[in-house]
């Protein structure tokens, strides 16, 4: 029964929207930028404060990208290649700024105060060279900035958590990790990390502030606009789109179901989207159909119901959007985790280009141009 439930809904995610004869594969990881974990030793800490960490599988092995982490993955992703020639390409939905912990410490931690990702890089101890990476990556046509938001987080919730003492959240905070998530402490009653949601209008102006302010530096750093954007987990709504879309964003990506604050703050309305489909302003929405996460449980054969989604896909003449997390290729954290999780996407990747000889590996600020025609 489930079984059935599971391929009906797969189908039915894939029928409504724009067509395509050209087989697409997009792989969308986001979280790139963003502190989660900050060390193996903060990870052993965690578990001795009580923090209930065995349903997140983020706080275990998500981290910063270190250098032989991205090394790891564009080796991976340099093993295909498409029906145009150019390797496996991930776009990377990217985090530009966090917390300025030592700032903030000084001051009392009354204030937010952040730094841009390439400035947390500097901090760690593997990953001095992490950004060079990033830009031969860029250079290489493996890896594509996308944006995904100043910080992946709700600033106003967590200063509020922080003015606790002895909480999860202040003892976190002096070992750099923000990252703690709903149903691991009862601290915490709404998500820290949903940076768009909105508790009441100052949060609503915040996170104005905070997507103008995050596109800009994203164009200083990567050198172009972002094209598209993917909301903090999946909670925007249409003011937010508006504020996009006079920043340069004309795409949205999503997964089918779209959170959307309400602008009293009182909680969130549910949106439906599918790929292809429209806002007044134009924006166009895309919508992931298919999953390779492999992190979130290590006993599912992630290959083979990707590539069946990714069958579905292509059989309702759909792009084959790939939801992909980086928590699945960082080994700074659990070495075992990229280890595992990169063995099988080369094997994922291997089989997408040997089942479809036409394939052609796109971004999506890229497919977002195919649909409109560009
Ligand atoms: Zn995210």
């Amino acid at each position: 029964m489930q079984k059935l439930k599971r391929l009906i809904r797969t189908n039915l995610i894939n029928i409504p929207g724009w067509r395509t004869r050209r087989r697409i594969v997009v792989i969308e990881s986001d979280d790139w930028g963003a502190i989660r974990q900050s060390s193996p030793d903060v990870l052993k800490k965690m578990k001795q404060w009580g923090v209930d960490l065995r349903h997140d599988h983020y706080i275990r092995n998500d981290a910063l990208a270190s250098e032989s982490d991205l090394e790891a993955l564009f080796n991976t992703l340099k093993t295909v290649q498409d029906s145009n020639g150019r390797p496996a390409a991930i776009t990377a939905n990217t985090i530009m700024a966090n917390p300025d912990f030592e700032k903030m410490e000084q001051e009392g931690k009354h204030r937010y105060i952040y730094e841009p990702f390439t400035e947390t890089l500097k901090r760690y101890p593997r990953h001095k060279k992490s950004f060079s990476l990033w830009k031969e990556g860029m250079k290489n046509g493996l890896f594509r900035p996308q944006f995904h938001g100043r910080e992946h987080l709700q600033v106003n919730r967590w200063l509020k958590g922080l003015s606790l003492k002895k909480s999860v959240i202040s003892r976190a905070f002096n070992h750099h990790v923000y990252g703690i998530s709903l149903g691991t402490t009862r601290e915490i009653s709404k998500s820290y990390m949903a940076a768009w949601e909105w508790d009441n209008s100052s949060d609503r102006d915040y996170s104005f502030d905070a997507i103008e302010d995050g596109l800009r530096m994203f164009e200083e750093t990567f050198g172009y606009r972002s094209l598209t954007a993917i909301a903090p987990n999946y909670t925007w709504n249409a003011e937010i789109e508006q504020l996009m879309f006079r920043n340069g964003v004309k795409g949205l990506q999503g997964g089918v179901v779209q959170r959307a604050p309400r602008a009293n703050g009182s909680g969130n309305t549910n949106i439906r989207h599918y790929t292809g489909q429209r806002n007044k302003l134009g924006q166009i929405y895309t919508v992931r159909n298919c999953r390779f996460e492999p992190s979130e449980n290590p006993d599912k054969d992630w290959v083979s119901s990707c590539l069946k989604e990714i069958n579905t896909a292509f059989r309702w003449r759909k792009p084959a959007i790939i939801e992909s997390h980086r928590v699945n290729f960082i080994g700074y954290i659990n070495p075992e985790n990229s280890d595992r999780n990169l063995k099988m996407f080369g094997e994922l990747l291997e089989k997408i280009v040997k089942t479809w000889p036409d394939v052609e590996f796109v971004t999506s600020d890229r497919l977002c141009e195919i649909i409109a025609g560009e």
